[in-house]
Formats: C-alpha cells, structure tokens, sequence
C-alpha cells in the first residue's frame, strides 16, 4: 500500500515550497496534483478573488511543469473518483478548519472510506492550528491578548523542506479523468497583485526591505506603503505564515514584533471560527441580537452610496472605491469604513461583511467576519461599543496630507492638504460631482450610542 501512488489535493496552499502534505507523501513518491474546483466556493467569489485564484492555479500548474490536474465539481464525488482512477490509497491535505471545509473533508474522509482509502491531513493554513493554543487548565481562549502570549509561548514547526521535484508527478493526461481546463481570468477592472508562489515571495522581499522597520507606526497610515499586503497569498497559501515567522527569527525590532503580532490575530480568528462555527453569521456576542437596525428604501438607498464610495465623508468613500479598484483596503480604512456603515448608517454588519467578501482578493471567512464583529462591537475583543469613529477625524489622522483621499477619489485631487477631508466646508461646497454628506455623524453617533445603550441595559 506505502508503494502505491499518492494524491495530493491542494485547496488552501498553492505552492511547493514549505508543503507538509509532500512530507507526508514521501520524498520520491510518485503523485498525482489535484485541485477541485468547487463551485460552491467559487461562485460567491468576486471577480477579483477568481481572476487572482486563476492566476495562482496557473503559477502552481507551471512550478509542476504542467502536472495540476483541474476537475470542476464537488469534491465529495470528484476525489474518491480521481483517487481511484490514480491508485492512489492516500489523499493528502492540510487540514481545513473553516465550517465548510471541516464538513466537506468529512464527507470527502467517508466517501474515500468506502472503498478503503484514506485522508491523510497534514498542517494547516495557520502558524498554530486551531485548537492548538490551550490556556493552563486546557481551555480555549476568547480574548486575543492571552491568546497570543500562549500562541508565542507554542511556537510553531520550521518551514518543511520541499519543492516543486520533491514528489515525481504523474502527468494527468494519462489517465482516465476529464480534466478542467484552468478557468480563463475573468475580465477584471480592478488592478490586482501578481498571483502566485513566486510573486509572494517577491512582495515579502520588497516589504522586508522598505517597510518592517517602521510597520508598528506605518501600518495605520493608509497613504503610504507601510503594510504587506501579503493577504491574498497568505488566503490562498502562496506562502505559509510558518515561512514568514522563520525569516523574522531572530528579529526583535517594533516592526517584526508587530508584524508577528498580527500573524497572530489571524490565528486567533481561525481557532475563534472553529470554537464558534455559528459567528461566521451571528453575533459572537448573542445579547447584540436586540441591536436595532436599520432596513428599507432609505436603508439600501444609504447601503448603495456606502457600496459604491458616494457618502460625501471623503475617508470612507477613498476606502470603498479602494475596494472596487484593487479588490483590498488598508486596514485602518476597513475599520473606518465598517464602523461607518454600522454606527453612523445603522445597517446590519453582516451587510457590510458580505460587500467585503465578494469584492476583497484575500476575503477570508475567519478574519473578515470577526474583523466585521470587533467593529460592529459583537465579537471577541470587540471595540468598546461606546467607540464611535469620526471619520473626519480618523482622515485627518492617518492621512494627515489627504494623499490617500485623492488617489481615489478624483472629485476631490483640486483640494489640497488636509482640508480634503472636509469639501462641505468649502466656500460654495464640495466641488462638482462630489456629493454632500449623506449623513450628520454627530447625529447618527447619538442614535449609535443610544441604541447599544439599550443593549447593554437589557443584558
Ligand atoms: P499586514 O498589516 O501586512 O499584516 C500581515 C498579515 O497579517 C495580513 O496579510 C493578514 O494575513 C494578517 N492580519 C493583519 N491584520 C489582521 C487582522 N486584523 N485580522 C486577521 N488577520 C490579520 N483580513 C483578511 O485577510 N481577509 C479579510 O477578509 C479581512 N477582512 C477584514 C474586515 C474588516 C472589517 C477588518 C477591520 C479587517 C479585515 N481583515 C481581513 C484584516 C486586515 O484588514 C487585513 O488582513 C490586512 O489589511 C491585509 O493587508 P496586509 O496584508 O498588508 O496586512
């Protein structure tokens, strides 16, 4: 049976280097590469996560030199089939831990069953996996600070070994199984990163030299180039979080220990979403049920112009229209614009949270759902709910010159300075084209405040 052909299924981790699942295979091993298109996944993805998983199936198709068998399907009835028409006793995977993944590899895991085959999960997305960081008594945590004490205290395994001539691929075209061709990348508007193993490394390389240092104090400021933006290869395993701690070993500055720091906020929201399946679509905190919101004509007339980057509060709608440009928005602006959406528009925040997940490229279940949570006030951690921001005030904070304000919003690139965060002040108004603001926020903070008070009162 150890003789026999392995299959390895890649899903979350498109890439060669530091692979468990090859470990797990054997070095040498004869192996068939598998990605299940599942439409499931992909069709309440956005374009712009499409176009940049084409990209990353191509990259790994070409590191494998042409090897990646591609089946549209569901993977309940799509891998026992290749497994068999492969020989291959072993399917390799790391382990999923979102509440989609878990059922479906269990279902994958007893479909394979039937005709004596197995599941082998090895690794996982994350630095620590789920479940893994324990407190003394053996307790999971639900606040990040102790979590990431216990997470730093765990540590995590070196990078494994591996690449692309690790394991000898079969070529697909052998066999007997209809292949998917790599879909086409859908047309796409908006400017995306370089897909890919290889890109991932170039832009981890290009953020080491020129922005780490000074990431604790850069990382707010929107307007200059002060983060990673390694999310969408972190989403799609381009390179695992593992790789990235091991080259900051050592490292003891401000900037590396930030940088860790938020590696860690990302493993805290995957073990958060495996103990709480249920707040990737409820309040974590239950008792927020009875926050009144807002609905109607007046409500999606309010939810459109917020979608769409026409609020009239320049910082926020440089946040939206980020999104639709680049399929990402800096996470302080994320932050702002969400608390707009829920503080001063009173709309649900899983309206915004469903906005995100299709349009962002690193929409990602665990940290888009509970980042939604710790603004809106319902999650682990949450903001204090009496934490209203000021988005004139946040604008003139982190993007002191306006320089981000006028990158993405062309209306407003005739004012300058920070005077771009208040057009309505301008003698005459906003100038043409830029709309008024479609709501008082010294007004709406009021109603906020008086509506989470009511929560708070009837706990
Ligand atoms: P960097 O600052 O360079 O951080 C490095 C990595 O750490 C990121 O790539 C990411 O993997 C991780 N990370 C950083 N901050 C967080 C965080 N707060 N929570 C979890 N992981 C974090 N991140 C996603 O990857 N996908 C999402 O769908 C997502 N939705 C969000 C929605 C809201 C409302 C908020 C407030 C935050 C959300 N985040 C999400 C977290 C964060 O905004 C992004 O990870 C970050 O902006 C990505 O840019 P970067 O790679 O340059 O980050």
């Amino acid at each position: 049976m150890t003789g026999s052909t392995a299959l390895v299924w890649f899903r979350r981790d498109l890439r060669v280097a530091d692979q468990p699942t090859f470990l797990a295979a054997g070095r040498g091993r004869r192996a068939l590469a598998l990605f299940v298109l599942d439409p499931r996944l992909v069709r309440p993805a956005g374009e712009a996560r499409r176009w940049f998983l084409s990209g990353c199936l191509r990259a790994l198709d070409e590191s494998l030199r042409g090897r990646l068998l591609v089946v549209e399907g569901d993977p309940v009835e799509v891998v026992p089939r290749v497994a068999r028409e492969a020989g291959a006793v072993q399917v390799h995977v790391a382990a999923d831990f979102g509440p989609y993944g878990q059922a479906r590899d269990q279902a994958v895991e007893r479909a394979l069953g039937e005709d004596g085959r197995l599941l082998v999960r090895t690794g996982s997305p994350y630095a620590v996996a789920p479940g893994r960081v324990r407190s003394a008594d053996g307790g999971r945590y639900r606040v990040f600070t102790p979590f990431r004490r216990a997470w730093a205290d765990h540590g995590w395994r070196p990078p494994a070994d591996t690449d692309a001539g690790f394991l000898d691929w079969i070529d697909p075209a052998t066999l007997a199984v209809a292949a998917t061709p790599i879909p086409p990348e859908p047309p796409v508007t908006a400017e995306l990163p370089d897909p890919g193993e290889a890109a991932a490394h170039r832009r981890w390389e290009v953020f080491r030299r020129d922005a780490l240092e000074d990431y604790a104090d850069g990382r707010d400021r929107p307007d200059r180039p002060g983060t990673s933006k390694l999310s969408p290869y972190l989403k799609f395993g381009c390179v695992h979080p593992r790789t990235l701690l091991a080259d900051l070993a050592g490292s003891t500055g401000d900037g590396a220990d930030a940088f860790r720091a938020e590696l860690a906020w990302r493993d805290f929201y995957a073990d958060v979403l495996d103990q709480r399946p249920d707040s990737a679509r409820r309040n974590y905190d239950r008792s927020f049920d009875a926050l009144a919101t807002d609905s109607g004509p007046e409500a999606d007339r309010l939810f459109a112009a917020w979608r769409e980057g026409r609020t009239g509060f320049p910082v926020v709608d440089a946040g939206m229209r980020q999104l639709l440009a680049e399929g990402w928005m800096h996470n302080r602006v994320r932050m702002i614009t969400a608390s707009f959406l829920v503080k001063d528009l009173h709309l649900p925040w899983w309206w915004g949270a469903r906005h995100f997940m299709r349009a962002l490229v690193d929409g990602d279940l665990a940290a888009n759902q509970h980042g939604w949570q710790w603004v809106a006030g319902s999650g682990t951690d949450a903001a204090p709910y009496f934490r209203v921001f000021n988005p004139v005030l946040q604008g003139e904070r982190f993007d002191p010159d306006g320089d981000y304000v006028r990158t993405y919003v062309p209306e407003l690139a005739g004012i300058a300075g920070k005077a771009v965060h208040q057009p309505w002040k301008l003698p005459g108004g906003p100038p043409d084209g830029y709309p008024a603001p479609v709501v008082d926020h010294r007004h709406e903070r009021v109603v906020a405040l008086d509506r989470y008070e009511a929560v708070r009162a009837a706990r």
